[in-house]
């Protein structure tokens, strides 16, 4: 019986209401399932989307289209608890973000009831029951890196005149392209651990692991839980497991994955690559791996001038989109072409201005200390902005790493005093201004002191390592709150 069959009929607990909750349960109700939504919120919004739900299943009942032609009734919403499983309960749709040790999930476990993520459901309802195949997926996760990762796939897929799009967190969500009417050759997947932890039967064509270091370890519990989810993407891979040859415990992953047979091991590195791997030679993105005789051969991919922009992680990123691209068979120009069609998305090292020869760059989306060393390897002497939520994150080998091009750190958000105490330990000469402050307006604060501390050619750097919800809606509106703090300044300064 297909998933489609499957789940029609069947009473669905969707947990969560939100960017996926509301999704698949519009899915599912079209599926003909009965669907009970939890959520732990109950509040102006919730009730909001909660009517609206009701109301789309209400009309679609009456009219007869929920349920393939059936009516399957309306979709019933429980506000404020979202750790009780609803009687009769036969299957979880859980939004990614649902810690695996909340109560629900332990309700579910006693009563044998599955639980599946977004991905899960996703992936199970690919096939179309056209008879046309469905797009195999190209997966990347990591820490730091999996949108730009994605999008440079997707790009580099077009340039080869595929049908493709870069879904995930990203443009299209992942039950749009696979439901949609949108025929799509192949898919560039961007998925998180916590879609990975939700997702245990996906089975991706190729898939990478970018990087790997401690993000998220409150979720996860532990790093040992958090690397066993990411490793997860790598689970029967058939034709390339795609690994970061500077990192480890990537490769690690790659050893304790079950795969399909014949399937590789294919590193990406930014020095000389071996057989097997792609990596970069004078300047020159290299292919050892995907050319007919691995031992003698190099295919020449694009230069390293090919990627926006050119900083060491970027490359890094090109390498694996490129890999993930080569292992379903693009032809080397069309990695060219793709690279050199890619513009990275706003609040990644996005340079904003240079006020009175400072340059001012927002790196918003550097949420944790990984990305952050990223940014601020790139730049020097660097003021840094930096605090937010850290998300059981430590400071140390960052201010270690970082002390010796800072010239000075503004510190604000809710655990600035983990980067305070991290920073007096390993870089107890560079001046810090705690604004001890959590209030949005605080960026404008922020930007004026680093003016302040700043001299001639140095670069002021928003690279939080932190979550931004603790001051704002999210990483975009943090960023936009610099830039536009940066734009005052420029004026008052012309
Ligand atoms: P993700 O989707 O994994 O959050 P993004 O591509 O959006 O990744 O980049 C997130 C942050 O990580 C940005 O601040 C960026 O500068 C930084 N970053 C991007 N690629 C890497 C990498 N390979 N290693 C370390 N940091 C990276």
């Amino acid at each position: 019986m297909s998933t489609r069959e499957e789940l029609s009929g069947k009473r669905v607990t969707v947990a969560g209401l939100g960017v996926s909750g509301i999704p698949a349960a519009k899915v599912l109700h079209g599926l003909g399932a009965h669907v009970t939504v939890v959520n732990d919120g109950d509040d102006e919004r919730a009730r909001a989307q909660a009517a609206e739900l009701a109301d789309w299943a209400a009309a679609r009942s009456a009219s007869g289209e929920g349920g393939g032609g059936r009516r399957a009734g309306g979709i019933s919403v429980r506000l404020g608890d979202g750790d009780t499983l609803p009687d009769g309960t036969e299957l979880i749709v859980t939004a990614p973000g649902w810690r695996p040790d909340k109560p629900l999930f332990a309700a579910a476990e006693k009563a044998g009831v599955e639980v599946w993520g977004d991905v899960e459901l996703a992936w199970r309802l690919r096939e179309t029951g056209s008879g046309r195949a469905p797009a195999p997926w190209l997966a990347v996760t990591g820490t730091n890196g999996k949108t730009t990762t994605v999008r440079m796939l997707a790009a580099i897929l077009e340039a080869a005149g595929l049908r493709t799009a870069a879904v995930g967190n990203i443009g299209v969500s992942l039950l749009d392209a696979v439901l949609g009417d949108e025929e799509y050759d192949v898919l560039a997947v961007e998925l998180s651990s916590y879609q990975l932890h939700w997702a245990p039967s996906l089975r991706a064509h190729s898939a990478a692991v970018l990087n790997l270091a401690p993000d998220h370890l409150d979720w996860h519990g532990s790093m040992a839980a958090y690397a066993t989810d990411k490793g997860r993407i790598y689970e029967g891979n058939e034709i390339a497991c795609v690994y970061n040859v500077a990192d480890p415990a990537t490769e690690d992953l790659v050893r304790g994955a079950d795969v399909v047979e014949g399937c590789r091991a294919i590193g990406f590195t930014l020095g000389t690559p071996g057989p097997s791997q792609l990596g970069v030679v004078d300047g020159i993105l290299v292919d050892r791996a995907f050319v007919e005789d691995r031992h003698q051969q190099a295919q020449e991919l694009a230069e390293v001038s090919d990627v926006s922009p050119p900083a060491p992680h970027n490359v890094a990123n090109a390498l694996a989109a490129a890999a993930l691209a080569r292992a379903y068979g693009v032809p080397a120009s069309a990695v060219r072409d793709g690279l050199r069609a890619f513009r990275p998305d706003p609040h990644r090292i996005e340079k904003v201005a240079d006020v009175a020869e400072v340059a001012y760059v927002d790196d918003s989306k550097a949420t944790n200390t990984h990305a952050a060393e990223a940014s601020l390897a790139a730049y020097d002497p660097i003021v840094w902005i930096a605090g937010g939520l850290a998300k059981g994150a430590a400071f140390d080998e960052l201010a270690a790493r970082a002390a010796d091009r800072l010239r000075a750190v503004v510190l604000m958000g809710a655990d600035r005093a983990l980067i305070a105490a991290a920073l007096a330990r390993h870089a107890p000469d560079v001046p810090v201004v705690d604004l001890d402050r959590t209030d949005t307006g605080a960026m404008m604060a922020a930007v004026r002191e680093a003016a302040r501390l700043a001299e001639p050619g140095d670069t002021v750097l928003l690279a939080p390592a932190c979550a931004s919800m603790d001051m704002f809606a999210n990483y975009n509106k943090r960023g936009e709150a610099f830039a536009a703090a940066v734009r005052t300044l420029a004026a008052e300064r012309a």
